[in-house]
């Protein structure tokens, strides 16, 4: 049987006439494990379809409009007011925020759950085991574009919302949920909706992590476009000019031998043990082979750790381009994060890993990644990532998502914003 407000013993207005009556309230007499579980395995069907049907939008930087109506749709049905706050000056920029209002808001802490809603590009599509925007279900598996990266998020946190809803809980502190466009490039979906009022006294991202893990830190990252003109003669003509191809490469190596000077120079940041890198993800020029190209065109991202900033980090770059010619240009593209080490002992990165840990099959880890995230949008120590739970090749090809994990990550995050938004807010403890 569930658990509703009148028999759980849960009283809100109850829990906030005294301080040390909200401390002695653990989420245990909040929320039972089992009935947590039960109304979970009810609602598993349902999400997993969701699931299915959200890998079909391709949700790319500038096509996140259609998958955010949808989202929105399921938003609305789930009871929730929903404002959408734009990021671009585009129909696409949707980022939808929802506040679910706790019953003694100023009091008690109050809990984002973030999840994003675009999506990487696919490269080749021919090369995928499973169309990748088709969302196929293989027992336990979801295949496509997104499908942990991030729409398993997406689907998790309304699953949680749901939860919580048929269990009647009526948090003491606001519950927020944010489903952001842009992650995967500028950050600005999640800045917006922080700027627009829907900041908390902590956050999740539900993006990335295994069910026992929680990341705390990662790189920072630039990205830029490299345009080295050409001198376009026929083939039979080359040594008279400057083939761009060649200029080009001249540059990648310099920026790789750079890239492994640092390496050779820094200690691990975080665990990671050579948190430079440089990759080259595109690369573009000519269009036969009877001419010298007019222009060859590079994509290229590099990681690095504190203390590189992302301006020190493209005046460098800049700095090796002027060097070796004059025909290189460094222009700036979309992703510029700056390094994040969050504090691995803040109260709400303790308080998860021990619900974790009590819920899951092990130790639960607080660790940094590689890649890049939305923690520092929220400007407060109470931010991690953790769920939606496993999966492989999130930006590669033949992404997946194991299904099975949704549920117990969605009853770790249940237990958890219904522990967080019950305590009092620091200043009032
Ligand atoms: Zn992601």
């Amino acid at each position: 049987m569930m658990a509703r407000p009148d028999d759980s013993g849960y009283d809100p207005e109850g829990a906030v006439r005294s301080r040390t009556a909200i401390v002695r309230r653990s989420f245990m007499p909040l929320l039972s494990v089992p009935d947590v579980d039960a109304v979970l395995a009810e609602l598993r069907p349902k999400y997993h379809a969701l699931l299915a049907e959200l890998i079909g939008f391709a949700s790319l930087y500038g096509n996140e409009g259609p998958m955010q109506r949808r989202v929105l749709e399921e938003m609305s049905r789930l009871g929730l007011s929903v404002e959408v706050v734009k990021s671009r000056d585009d129909e696409h920029a949707l980022n939808l925020a929802a506040r679910i209002p706790g019953t003694d808001p100023p009091r008690h802490r109050s809990l984002v759950l973030n999840a994003h809603a675009d999506v990487v590009p696919v490269d080749p599509a021919s090369s995928w085991s499973h169309p990748p925007f088709a969302g196929t279900v293989s027992g336990n598996v979801v295949h496509g574009r997104g499908a942990q990266d991030d729409k398993a998020g997406v689907v998790t946190v309304l699953l949680v919302v749901e939860a919580l809803r048929r269990l009647g809980l009526r948090l003491p502190g606001d519950l927020i949920v944010q489903i952001v466009a842009e992650e995967e490039t500028t950050g600005n979906g999640t800045r917006a909706l922080v700027a627009a009022g829907f900041g908390a006294d902590g956050a999740v991202i539900c993006d990335g992590t295994w069910p026992e893990r929680l990341y705390h830190a990662h790189l920072g990252h630039i990205s830029f476009t490299l345009r080295i003109t050409g001198d376009p003669l026929a083939a039979s003509n080359e040594r008279r000019g400057v083939n761009p191809v060649y200029v080009a490469m001249d540059m990648v190596a310099r920026l790789r031998a750079h890239v492994a000077a640092l390496n050779a120079d820094t200690v691990p940041f975080e665990g990671i043990e050579h948190p430079y890198f440089v990759n080259v993800g595109s690369f573009h020029a000519g269009v036969w082979c009877g001419s010298v190209p007019a222009m060859a065109e590079l994509s290229v991202q590099m990681g690095f750790p504190p203390p590189a900033s992302t301006t020190g980090m493209m005046e460098t770059v800049e700095a090796l381009a002027a060097s070796l010619s004059p025909r290189i240009m460094v222009e700036p593209w979309l992703l510029m994060r700056e390094p994040y080490r969050g504090d691995p002992a803040a109260p709400l990165i303790r308080k998860l890993q021990g619900i974790v840990q009590a819920n899951g099959s092990g130790e639960c880890q607080v660790m940094s990644i590689t890649g890049y995230t939305d923690m520092a949008a929220f400007g407060t120590p109470n931010v991690c990532l953790y769920g939606p739970g496993g999966g492989r090749n999130s930006h590669g090809v033949d992404e997946h998502y194991f299904l099975d994990h949704m549920a117990s990550v969605a009853r770790n995050l249940a237990l958890f914003a219904a522990d967080w938004c019950s305590s009092p807010r620091p200043e009032l403890a």
